[in-house]
């Protein structure tokens, strides 16, 4: 039977590869429902191209647009963040395949957890932000959670060699960034397209800074902790700049199983699409023999202080993760628009983590409450000048 696939945030770097995916899937699996926040060109492109059911522009401004641009298609067109929730919803949908950058995808995944999809998880930040509260539904709904992000995908496959109880070690790989070999010094004054230019990832811009600065990797150790449901104190980093083997699973024997393939982002969707089987697909097949070496080494958690930080917060229940992501995603943006220094991301970060009162077993009104709250800091900080 054919699976109906919707893909949040179909114009991104994920969600085109996952089209590619589909492509090469062949008809047993099925474009549902596109969405996408301003790229109204390429939704249109791609409605055109996958007939899907439904179509979303998150930026209700572009609806106009976008409608003009399909022209006489008969396709249902939404508009606004909560038609996300409704794409996310349709009955049609065997698959979400959460694509979205930030906080913003967190009312659908959630959506789509309590519906009982399946959900393929790119999107890190809800799974950071609202752990609890997404496993949570997703358990109640008999939804399963299928990891995108390469490295969870390397855990979700090599953790299948024993049950839970048998776990020792989850050590997550990092290529270390852009500017792994960059002095603390000469890291302060990163420029904007210095950190952009990742040397093995072609990722979005807001995940190749956080890969810059650490903090995409502070985001999967609470993003591992969450999906496996494995304690904070047993998840290790370790830099791997070849970024072939995906992440290892030690286990109490001493075993370490670990998934290795190319890095190419097609191999953990299309698993996450297909799962339980394995098919033949367009990543490339490793040719270990070309490599030669690979090499790995301990992350110098004082020159990327957000990697420590990410494991306080890992610790620390409650809205300490929310502000943690906001002030982040907040700073970024500032940091790609050129009014902060580099190195400001980190502080201002840390900064509102200091400042913030954590409240505990928080609902999600409180999280969103908290995420505001983090945003807001960011910009009051700016507009002092204290950073
Ligand atoms: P991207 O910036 O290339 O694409 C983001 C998508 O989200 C676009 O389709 C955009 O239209 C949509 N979007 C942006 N802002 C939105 C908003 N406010 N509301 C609704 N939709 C919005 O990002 P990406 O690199 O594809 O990353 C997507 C997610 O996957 C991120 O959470 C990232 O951390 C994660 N991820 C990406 C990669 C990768 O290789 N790119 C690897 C692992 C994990
Ligand atoms: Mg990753």
């Amino acid at each position: 039977m054919a699976k109906y696939i919707a893909i949040l945030g179909s114009t991104g770097s994920i969600g085109k590869n996952a089209l590619r995916v589909i492509d090469a899937l062949g008809p047993e699996y099925k474009v549902a429902a596109l969405s996408a926040h301003s790229s109204t060109e390429l939704l249109a492109q791609q409605a055109m191209q996958y007939k899907p059911q439904v179509i979303a522009i998150t930026n209700p401004e572009l609806y106009k647009q976008l409608h003009e641009l399909t022209g006489d298609l008969d396709i249902e067109i939404l508009a606004g963040p909560d038609s996300l929730i409704k794409i996310a919803q349709l009955d049609q949908v065997d698959i979400v395949l959460a694509a979205i950058v930030g906080a913003a995808g967190l009312p659908a995944v959630l959506a789509a957890a309590k519906k009982g999809k399946a959900l393929a998880i790119a999107n890190k930040e809800p799974l950071v932000i609202a752990g609890e509260l997404l496993t949570a539904a997703a358990k109640k709904s008999g939804s399963t959670i299928l990891p995108v992000d390469s490295e969870h995908s390397a855990i979700f496959q090599a953790i299948q060699a024993g049950c839970r109880e048998e776990v020792s070690k989850i050590i997550l790989t990092g290529s270390g960034g852009p500017l792994r070999n960059v002095s603390s010094q000469d890291i302060q004054n990163v420029t904007p397209q210095q950190a952009l230019s990742h040397p093995v990832w072609d990722m979005g811009p807001k995940i190749t800074i956080d890969s810059a600065t650490m903090m995409n990797k502070a985001l999967e150790v609470i993003e591992a902790h969450w999906l496996f449901n494995i304690p904070v104190d047993i998840i290790d980093v370790l830099i791997h700049p070849e970024s072939i083997v995906h992440s290892l699973v030690e286990f109490v024997d001493g075993s370490v199983i670990a998934q290795l393939g190319t890095p190419d982002m097609c191999l953990p969707i299309q698993y996450a699409l297909t799962y339980p089987r394995r098919v033949a697909g367009i990543a490339k097949h490793l040719k270990l023999e070309e490599l030669g070496q690979l090499t790995f080494e301990k992350p110098n958690l004082e020159k990327f202080r957000a990697l420590s930080l990410g494991y306080q917060v890992a610790r620390t229940p409650g809205t300490a993760a929310a502000v943690f992501n906001a002030a982040n995603e907040a700073a970024v943006q500032q940091f790609l628009e050129g009014r902060i220094k580099f190195i400001s991301i980190v502080e201002l970060i840390e900064h509102c983590l200091n400042v913030h009162n954590v409240s505990t077993n928080a609902s999600l009104e409180e999280l969103f409450e908290a995420d505001a709250w983090a945003r807001k800091e960011v910009s009051e900080c700016l507009n002092q000048k204290v950073f």
